[in-house]
């Protein structure tokens, strides 16, 4: 399975790929705990139609922004607000 997501920390050398976003934010946030470390997440190789759905939903994909909209509710319509 292509891989979804990737984690990485500016302030160590974790890095980590997941194919479930969940997951990776998990580990975004156990690393937080453990380290005290602000862990990034990139978004890759999903499908253009989820791209342009989670881009119009406002989705940068950072963990401040993801956690108050979380990636595996992309909805499928979006609103013309
Ligand atoms: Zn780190």
């Amino acid at each position: 399975m292509a891989s979804r997501a990737t984690v990485t920390c500016p302030d160590c050398a974790l890095h980590e790929t997941f194919d479930r976003l969940a997951a990776a934010r998990s580990l975004i946030e156990t690393h937080r705990e453990e380290t005290d470390h602000e862990a990034i997440w990139e978004l890759g190789r999903l499908s253009s139609g989820v791209e342009r759905a989670g881009d119009e939903a406002g989705v940068c994909g950072r963990p401040e922004c993801a956690t108050d909209s979380p990636l595996s509710d992309v909805p499928n319509t979006v609103t013309d607000e």
